[in-house]
Protein backbone atom coordinates (compact mmCIF):
# COMPACT_ATOMS: atom_id res chain seq x y z
CA UNK A 1 0.00 0.00 0.00
CA UNK A 2 1.43 3.81 -0.76
CA UNK A 3 2.29 5.86 1.79
CA UNK A 4 1.87 9.32 2.24
CA UNK A 5 3.15 11.93 4.35
CA UNK A 6 0.86 14.88 5.47
CA UNK A 7 1.89 17.54 7.97
CA UNK A 8 -0.24 19.97 9.77
CA UNK A 9 1.53 23.17 11.27
CA UNK A 10 0.38 25.37 14.37
CA UNK A 11 -2.48 27.25 12.77
CA UNK A 12 -3.83 23.91 11.06
CA UNK A 13 -4.06 22.11 14.66
CA UNK A 14 -4.89 25.46 17.00
CA UNK A 15 -7.77 24.20 18.39
CA UNK A 16 -9.67 21.35 18.56
CA UNK A 17 -12.10 22.30 15.64
CA UNK A 18 -8.93 22.84 13.28
CA UNK A 19 -7.95 19.34 14.52
CA UNK A 20 -11.20 17.68 13.33
CA UNK A 21 -11.29 19.53 10.18
CA UNK A 22 -7.57 18.02 9.19
CA UNK A 23 -8.61 14.95 10.63
CA UNK A 24 -11.36 14.86 7.83
CA UNK A 25 -8.65 15.35 5.48
CA UNK A 26 -6.41 12.94 6.89
CA UNK A 27 -9.55 10.61 6.60
CA UNK A 28 -10.09 11.32 3.06
CA UNK A 29 -6.40 9.88 2.27
CA UNK A 30 -7.34 6.98 3.76
CA UNK A 31 -10.31 6.66 1.96
CA UNK A 32 -8.34 6.84 -1.21
CA UNK A 33 -6.17 3.77 -0.25
CA UNK A 34 -3.38 5.42 1.23
CA UNK A 35 -1.56 4.66 4.37
CA UNK A 36 -0.89 8.04 6.14
CA UNK A 37 2.20 9.30 8.19
CA UNK A 38 0.48 12.69 10.05
CA UNK A 39 3.28 14.98 10.85
CA UNK A 40 2.04 17.63 13.81
CA UNK A 41 2.99 20.87 15.29
CA UNK A 42 1.86 22.15 18.40
CA UNK A 43 -0.76 25.00 18.91
CA UNK A 44 -0.14 27.66 17.63
CA UNK A 45 1.49 30.15 19.94
CA UNK A 46 1.76 26.95 22.26
CA UNK A 47 6.07 27.15 21.33
CA UNK A 48 6.24 30.54 21.54
CA UNK A 49 4.67 30.07 25.10
CA UNK A 50 7.51 27.05 25.78
CA UNK A 51 10.00 29.30 24.75
CA UNK A 52 9.38 32.14 26.72
CA UNK A 53 8.88 30.31 30.13
CA UNK A 54 12.12 28.73 29.58
CA UNK A 55 13.89 31.97 29.06
CA UNK A 56 12.24 33.33 31.95
CA UNK A 57 13.65 30.52 33.66
CA UNK A 58 17.10 30.44 32.59
CA UNK A 59 17.98 33.23 29.98
CA UNK A 60 21.54 31.18 29.02
CA UNK A 61 19.45 27.72 29.62
CA UNK A 62 21.13 24.49 29.80
CA UNK A 63 19.67 23.70 26.03
CA UNK A 64 18.91 19.79 26.45
CA UNK A 65 16.32 20.92 29.41
CA UNK A 66 15.17 23.71 26.91
CA UNK A 67 14.26 20.35 24.71
CA UNK A 68 12.45 18.61 27.29
CA UNK A 69 10.45 22.26 27.39
CA UNK A 70 9.67 23.09 23.65
CA UNK A 71 8.98 19.55 22.62
CA UNK A 72 5.85 18.96 24.31
CA UNK A 73 3.37 21.15 22.79
CA UNK A 74 3.36 18.39 20.07
CA UNK A 75 3.14 15.25 22.05
CA UNK A 76 -0.45 17.08 22.98
CA UNK A 77 -1.82 17.40 18.91
CA UNK A 78 -0.06 14.16 18.48
CA UNK A 79 -2.46 12.58 21.22
CA UNK A 80 -5.54 14.57 20.26
CA UNK A 81 -5.25 13.68 16.31
CA UNK A 82 -4.61 10.23 17.03
CA UNK A 83 -7.93 10.47 19.69
CA UNK A 84 -10.10 12.30 16.83
CA UNK A 85 -8.85 10.10 14.07
CA UNK A 86 -10.53 7.13 16.58
CA UNK A 87 -13.87 8.81 16.69
CA UNK A 88 -13.45 8.72 12.63
CA UNK A 89 -13.27 4.96 13.12
CA UNK A 90 -9.92 5.65 11.38
CA UNK A 91 -7.54 3.22 13.11
CA UNK A 92 -4.85 5.93 14.47
CA UNK A 93 -2.21 5.72 17.12
CA UNK A 94 0.49 9.31 18.12
CA UNK A 95 4.06 8.08 18.24
CA UNK A 96 6.58 10.57 20.06
CA UNK A 97 9.71 11.41 18.51
CA UNK A 98 11.71 8.87 20.94
CA UNK A 99 9.32 5.70 20.45
CA UNK A 100 9.87 5.76 16.59
CA UNK A 101 12.69 6.51 17.45
CA UNK A 102 13.51 9.78 15.15
CA UNK A 103 17.14 9.36 16.09
CA UNK A 104 19.30 12.45 15.93
CA UNK A 105 22.44 14.06 16.69
CA UNK A 106 23.28 15.63 20.08
CA UNK A 107 23.58 18.92 19.03
CA UNK A 108 20.19 20.47 21.16
CA UNK A 109 17.60 22.89 20.06
CA UNK A 110 19.21 22.40 16.78
CA UNK A 111 19.56 18.57 16.26
CA UNK A 112 20.09 17.34 12.84
CA UNK A 113 17.79 13.55 12.23
CA UNK A 114 20.23 10.74 11.84
CA UNK A 115 17.89 8.36 11.28
CA UNK A 116 14.37 7.03 11.39
CA UNK A 117 13.91 2.86 11.79
CA UNK A 118 10.67 2.18 9.71
CA UNK A 119 10.22 -0.85 11.08
CA UNK A 120 7.76 -0.18 14.15
CA UNK A 121 5.33 2.03 12.34
CA UNK A 122 5.45 -0.66 9.34
CA UNK A 123 4.98 -3.27 11.64
CA UNK A 124 1.54 -1.62 12.82
CA UNK A 125 0.30 -0.50 9.22
CA UNK A 126 1.05 -4.18 8.38
CA UNK A 127 -1.57 -4.98 11.24
CA UNK A 128 -4.08 -2.58 9.92
CA UNK A 129 -3.62 0.41 11.56
CA UNK A 130 -4.12 3.06 8.67
CA UNK A 131 -2.86 5.89 10.29
CA UNK A 132 0.59 7.06 12.68
CA UNK A 133 0.15 10.28 13.84
CA UNK A 134 4.07 11.71 14.66
CA UNK A 135 4.69 14.45 16.89
CA UNK A 136 6.78 16.40 14.83
CA UNK A 137 9.96 18.85 15.79
CA UNK A 138 11.28 16.17 18.07
CA UNK A 139 13.61 13.20 18.32
CA UNK A 140 16.52 11.47 20.78
CA UNK A 141 20.13 11.92 20.71
CA UNK A 142 22.03 8.99 20.68
CA UNK A 143 22.96 9.76 24.70
CA UNK A 144 18.78 9.05 25.01
CA UNK A 145 18.09 13.25 25.45
CA UNK A 146 15.06 14.76 24.19
CA UNK A 147 15.90 16.74 21.16
CA UNK A 148 14.50 19.17 19.04
CA UNK A 149 15.38 20.30 15.62
CA UNK A 150 15.29 24.06 15.21
CA UNK A 151 12.14 26.46 15.02
CA UNK A 152 10.17 25.32 12.49
CA UNK A 153 11.80 21.74 12.76
CA UNK A 154 7.64 19.96 11.92
CA UNK A 155 8.54 20.86 8.17
CA UNK A 156 11.34 18.37 8.60
CA UNK A 157 9.98 15.78 10.15
CA UNK A 158 7.77 15.63 7.61
CA UNK A 159 9.97 15.29 4.62
CA UNK A 160 12.36 13.06 6.90
CA UNK A 161 9.47 10.50 7.20
CA UNK A 162 8.60 10.87 3.43
CA UNK A 163 11.91 9.81 2.83
CA UNK A 164 12.16 6.80 4.94
CA UNK A 165 9.28 5.65 4.01
CA UNK A 166 9.81 6.25 0.58
CA UNK A 167 6.21 7.95 0.43
CA UNK A 168 4.33 8.87 -2.52
CA UNK A 169 4.29 12.78 -1.76
CA UNK A 170 4.65 15.13 1.48
CA UNK A 171 2.01 17.48 2.18
CA UNK A 172 2.80 20.34 3.90
CA UNK A 173 -0.88 21.84 5.32
CA UNK A 174 -0.43 25.71 6.55
CA UNK A 175 -2.33 28.56 6.68
CA UNK A 176 -1.16 29.77 3.46
CA UNK A 177 -2.09 28.20 -0.02
CA UNK A 178 1.69 27.62 -0.90
CA UNK A 179 4.81 29.62 -1.80
CA UNK A 180 4.44 33.43 -2.62
CA UNK A 181 6.82 35.40 -4.40
CA UNK A 182 7.55 37.10 -0.88
CA UNK A 183 5.16 36.85 2.48
CA UNK A 184 1.58 37.92 1.60
CA UNK A 185 1.02 38.66 4.99
CA UNK A 186 3.52 41.67 4.39
CA UNK A 187 2.70 42.26 0.47
CA UNK A 188 -1.03 42.54 -1.17
CA UNK A 189 0.70 42.19 -4.35
CA UNK A 190 2.58 38.52 -3.37
CA UNK A 191 1.97 36.07 -6.26
CA UNK A 192 1.36 32.31 -5.41
CA UNK A 193 4.08 30.11 -7.58
CA UNK A 194 2.34 26.86 -8.67
CA UNK A 195 5.71 25.68 -8.93
CA UNK A 196 8.85 26.70 -7.14
CA UNK A 197 12.79 25.15 -8.24
CA UNK A 198 14.51 23.34 -4.81
CA UNK A 199 17.39 25.72 -4.99
CA UNK A 200 15.16 29.26 -4.67
CA UNK A 201 13.02 27.71 -2.06
CA UNK A 202 15.87 26.39 -0.10
CA UNK A 203 17.54 30.28 -0.43
CA UNK A 204 14.21 31.55 0.20
CA UNK A 205 13.53 29.76 3.51
CA UNK A 206 17.03 30.46 4.50
CA UNK A 207 17.02 34.03 4.34
CA UNK A 208 13.96 33.97 6.71
CA UNK A 209 10.89 32.94 4.97
CA UNK A 210 9.47 30.68 7.33
CA UNK A 211 6.55 29.06 5.17
CA UNK A 212 9.22 25.83 4.93
CA UNK A 213 12.04 25.52 7.28
CA UNK A 214 15.38 25.00 5.33
CA UNK A 215 16.19 21.71 6.00
CA UNK A 216 13.01 20.28 5.54
CA UNK A 217 14.06 21.84 1.53
CA UNK A 218 17.90 20.30 1.46
CA UNK A 219 16.15 16.71 2.12
CA UNK A 220 13.55 17.19 -0.22
CA UNK A 221 16.07 17.50 -2.77
CA UNK A 222 18.67 15.12 -1.53
CA UNK A 223 15.87 12.23 -1.26
CA UNK A 224 13.72 13.32 -4.43
CA UNK A 225 10.43 13.99 -2.30
CA UNK A 226 7.69 14.97 -3.90
CA UNK A 227 6.82 18.31 -1.96
CA UNK A 228 4.16 20.14 -1.97
CA UNK A 229 3.08 23.22 0.37
CA UNK A 230 -1.11 23.71 0.89
CA UNK A 231 -4.24 25.54 2.57
CA UNK A 232 -5.69 22.80 5.20
CA UNK A 233 -8.20 25.97 5.37
CA UNK A 234 -9.05 25.39 1.55
CA UNK A 235 -11.77 22.93 0.15
CA UNK A 236 -9.41 19.65 -1.03
CA UNK A 237 -8.80 19.98 -4.63
CA UNK A 238 -5.70 19.08 -6.97
CA UNK A 239 -4.18 21.79 -8.72
CA UNK A 240 -4.00 23.24 -4.93
CA UNK A 241 -0.71 24.56 -3.60
CA UNK A 242 3.22 24.99 -4.55
CA UNK A 243 5.13 22.04 -5.75
CA UNK A 244 8.77 22.29 -5.06
CA UNK A 245 10.59 20.80 -7.81
CA UNK A 246 13.43 20.50 -10.05
CA UNK A 247 14.28 23.47 -11.80
CA UNK A 248 13.45 22.00 -15.33
CA UNK A 249 10.28 21.22 -14.44
CA UNK A 250 9.69 25.03 -14.20
CA UNK A 251 8.78 27.02 -17.14
CA UNK A 252 7.94 30.40 -15.79
CA UNK A 253 11.66 32.52 -15.95
CA UNK A 254 11.97 35.55 -13.62
CA UNK A 255 15.33 36.62 -12.89
CA UNK A 256 14.68 37.74 -9.50
CA UNK A 257 12.03 34.73 -8.43
CA UNK A 258 11.08 35.78 -4.34
CA UNK A 259 12.17 38.62 -1.87
CA UNK A 260 12.54 37.06 1.44
CA UNK A 261 13.04 38.99 4.61
CA UNK A 262 14.02 38.24 7.84
CA UNK A 263 12.77 40.29 10.94
CA UNK A 264 14.96 39.22 13.88
CA UNK A 265 18.67 39.94 12.84
CA UNK A 266 20.86 41.70 15.39
CA UNK A 267 24.33 43.33 14.33
CA UNK A 268 27.41 43.27 16.36
CA UNK A 269 30.77 44.96 16.27
CA UNK A 270 33.66 44.43 18.04
CA UNK A 271 35.55 47.52 17.78
CA UNK A 272 39.55 47.93 17.42
CA UNK A 273 39.93 44.09 17.67
CA UNK A 274 44.09 43.54 16.47
CA UNK A 275 44.69 42.83 12.95
CA UNK A 276 46.65 40.03 12.61
CA UNK A 277 47.06 36.28 10.88
CA UNK A 278 44.20 34.07 13.24
CA UNK A 279 41.92 36.94 14.28
CA UNK A 280 39.05 35.70 12.61
CA UNK A 281 39.77 32.06 14.09
CA UNK A 282 39.89 33.76 17.43
CA UNK A 283 36.58 35.42 17.51
CA UNK A 284 34.57 33.17 15.62
CA UNK A 285 35.51 30.00 17.16
CA UNK A 286 34.38 30.79 20.41
CA UNK A 287 31.21 32.06 18.63
CA UNK A 288 30.47 28.72 17.05
CA UNK A 289 31.42 27.05 20.64
CA UNK A 290 28.67 28.76 22.17
CA UNK A 291 26.07 27.90 19.58
CA UNK A 292 25.86 31.51 17.62
CA UNK A 293 25.14 31.14 14.36
CA UNK A 294 26.98 33.62 12.77
CA UNK A 295 25.32 35.15 9.32
CA UNK A 296 27.06 38.06 8.18
CA UNK A 297 30.41 38.90 8.19
CA UNK A 298 32.35 42.09 7.34
CA UNK A 299 35.87 43.63 8.19
CA UNK A 300 37.07 46.75 8.24
CA UNK A 301 39.92 48.38 6.74
CA UNK A 302 42.45 48.31 9.64
CA UNK A 303 44.48 51.48 10.95
CA UNK A 304 47.31 51.28 12.50
CA UNK A 305 46.84 47.51 13.17
CA UNK A 306 43.38 47.79 15.15
CA UNK A 307 40.29 46.93 12.90
CA UNK A 308 36.89 46.66 13.74
CA UNK A 309 34.75 43.19 13.08
CA UNK A 310 30.92 43.02 12.15
CA UNK A 311 29.00 40.52 12.07
CA UNK A 312 24.99 39.77 12.38
CA UNK A 313 23.54 37.24 14.42
CA UNK A 314 19.65 36.11 15.30
CA UNK A 315 18.46 38.58 18.37
CA UNK A 316 17.84 35.92 20.61
CA UNK A 317 21.52 35.01 20.43
CA UNK A 318 22.65 38.16 21.37
CA UNK A 319 23.76 37.56 25.05
CA UNK A 320 25.08 34.30 23.95
CA UNK A 321 27.33 35.84 21.76
CA UNK A 322 28.08 38.95 24.19
CA UNK A 323 29.04 36.57 26.73
CA UNK A 324 31.25 34.52 24.59
CA UNK A 325 33.36 37.70 23.49
CA UNK A 326 33.74 39.06 26.97
CA UNK A 327 34.70 35.33 27.75
CA UNK A 328 37.43 35.26 25.27
CA UNK A 329 38.64 38.80 25.94
CA UNK A 330 38.81 37.62 29.79
CA UNK A 331 40.82 34.66 28.81
CA UNK A 332 43.10 36.77 26.61
CA UNK A 333 42.82 35.20 23.24
CA UNK A 334 41.11 38.43 21.63
CA UNK A 335 41.23 42.21 22.84
CA UNK A 336 38.52 44.97 21.91
CA UNK A 337 37.91 48.11 23.05
CA UNK A 338 34.17 47.91 23.22
CA UNK A 339 30.89 45.94 21.45
CA UNK A 340 28.22 47.08 19.91
CA UNK A 341 24.90 45.56 19.38
CA UNK A 342 22.44 46.68 17.37
CA UNK A 343 19.36 44.43 17.51
CA UNK A 344 16.96 46.72 15.37
CA UNK A 345 18.15 45.99 11.81
CA UNK A 346 16.33 42.71 9.59
CA UNK A 347 17.33 41.36 6.49
CA UNK A 348 15.89 41.58 3.48
CA UNK A 349 17.07 39.53 0.37
CA UNK A 350 15.91 38.53 -3.21
CA UNK A 351 16.50 35.42 -4.95
CA UNK A 352 16.21 33.76 -8.04
CA UNK A 353 17.99 31.27 -10.40
CA UNK A 354 18.01 33.54 -12.68
CA UNK A 355 20.24 35.89 -11.19
CA UNK A 356 23.10 33.44 -12.42
CA UNK A 357 23.15 34.42 -16.51
CA UNK A 358 21.36 37.82 -15.57
CA UNK A 359 24.15 41.12 -14.15
CA UNK A 360 22.92 44.27 -12.92
CA UNK A 361 20.39 42.52 -9.92
CA UNK A 362 22.14 43.91 -7.34
CA UNK A 363 22.38 47.49 -8.80
CA UNK A 364 18.59 47.63 -9.16
CA UNK A 365 18.42 46.08 -5.80
CA UNK A 366 20.44 48.97 -4.03
CA UNK A 367 18.68 51.63 -6.41
CA UNK A 368 15.18 50.43 -5.52
CA UNK A 369 16.52 50.80 -1.68
CA UNK A 370 17.87 54.32 -2.34
CA UNK A 371 14.62 55.53 -4.12
CA UNK A 372 13.03 54.51 -0.72
CA UNK A 373 15.56 56.39 1.23
CA UNK A 374 16.95 53.19 3.41
CA UNK A 375 20.12 52.94 4.34
CA UNK A 376 22.15 49.90 3.71
CA UNK A 377 24.25 48.34 6.10
CA UNK A 378 25.59 45.35 5.40
CA UNK A 379 26.03 43.80 2.10
CA UNK A 380 26.18 39.86 0.82
CA UNK A 381 25.81 38.12 -2.06
CA UNK A 382 25.80 34.68 -3.46
CA UNK A 383 25.01 33.24 -6.93
CA UNK A 384 21.55 33.28 -6.45
CA UNK A 385 21.03 35.87 -3.71
CA UNK A 386 21.95 38.99 -2.24
CA UNK A 387 20.92 40.31 1.23
CA UNK A 388 21.13 43.53 2.62
CA UNK A 389 20.77 44.18 6.40
CA UNK A 390 19.01 47.68 6.85
CA UNK A 391 17.35 49.05 10.23
CA UNK A 392 14.10 47.25 11.04
CA UNK A 393 11.86 50.18 10.82
CA UNK A 394 12.39 49.98 7.20
CA UNK A 395 11.49 46.54 6.41
CA UNK A 396 8.24 46.05 5.17
CA UNK A 397 8.81 48.70 3.05
CA UNK A 398 12.24 47.75 1.24
CA UNK A 399 10.03 43.84 0.48
CA UNK A 400 7.57 46.01 -1.59
CA UNK A 401 9.93 48.25 -3.32
CA UNK A 402 12.23 45.14 -3.68
CA UNK A 403 8.93 42.84 -4.99
CA UNK A 404 7.26 46.79 -7.26
CA UNK A 405 10.84 46.99 -8.79
CA UNK A 406 11.78 43.46 -9.74
CA UNK A 407 7.81 43.08 -11.08
CA UNK A 408 6.92 40.42 -9.20
CA UNK A 409 3.40 40.34 -9.15
CA UNK A 410 3.37 38.94 -13.04
CA UNK A 411 4.68 35.95 -14.08
CA UNK A 412 7.57 36.00 -16.32
P1 LIG B 1 3.02 26.49 10.10
O1 LIG B 1 2.62 26.79 11.50
O2 LIG B 1 1.92 25.89 9.29
O3 LIG B 1 4.30 25.71 10.00
P2 LIG B 1 4.45 28.91 9.51
O4 LIG B 1 3.96 30.12 10.23
O5 LIG B 1 5.67 28.26 9.99
O6 LIG B 1 3.24 27.89 9.40
O7 LIG B 1 4.67 29.27 7.96
C1 LIG B 1 3.64 29.83 7.20
C2 LIG B 1 3.85 31.33 7.12
O8 LIG B 1 5.01 31.61 6.35
C3 LIG B 1 2.77 32.08 6.39
O9 LIG B 1 1.70 32.40 7.25
C4 LIG B 1 3.49 33.32 5.87
O10 LIG B 1 3.24 34.45 6.68
C5 LIG B 1 4.96 32.96 5.99
N1 LIG B 1 5.71 33.18 4.75
C6 LIG B 1 6.90 33.84 4.68
N2 LIG B 1 7.32 33.91 3.42
C7 LIG B 1 6.41 33.26 2.66
C8 LIG B 1 6.32 32.99 1.26
N3 LIG B 1 7.26 33.37 0.40
N4 LIG B 1 5.24 32.30 0.83
C9 LIG B 1 4.29 31.89 1.68
N5 LIG B 1 4.33 32.12 3.01
C10 LIG B 1 5.38 32.80 3.50
N1 LIG C 1 6.20 23.87 17.05
C1 LIG C 1 7.53 24.11 16.54
C2 LIG C 1 7.74 25.58 16.28
O1 LIG C 1 6.82 26.38 16.48
C3 LIG C 1 7.85 23.29 15.34
C4 LIG C 1 6.96 23.55 14.15
O2 LIG C 1 5.82 24.02 14.29
O3 LIG C 1 7.38 23.24 13.05
O4 LIG C 1 8.80 25.98 15.87
MG1 LIG D 1 6.32 26.29 10.18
Amino acid sequence: MSTLVMKFGGTSVANLDRIKRAAKRVGLEVANGHNVIVIVSAMSGKTNELVGWVNETSPLFDAREYDAVVSSGENVTAGLMAMTLQEMDVPARSWQGWQVPVITTSSHANARIEDIPVENITAKFDEGMRVAVVAGFQGISSEGRITTLGRGGSDTTAVAFAAAFDAVRCDIYTDVDGVYTTDPRISSKARKLDRIAFEEMLELASLGAKVLQTRSVELAMRYKVKLRVLSSFEEPSDVAGTLVCDEEEIMESNVVSGVAYSRDEAKMTLLQVADRPGIAAAIFGPLSDAGVNVDMIVQNISEEGRTDMTFSCPTDQVLRASKAMEDAKTSGEINFADLVADTEVAKVSVVGIGMRSHAGVAAQMFKALRDENINIKVITTSEIKISVLIDRKYMELAVQALHDSFGLEKAG
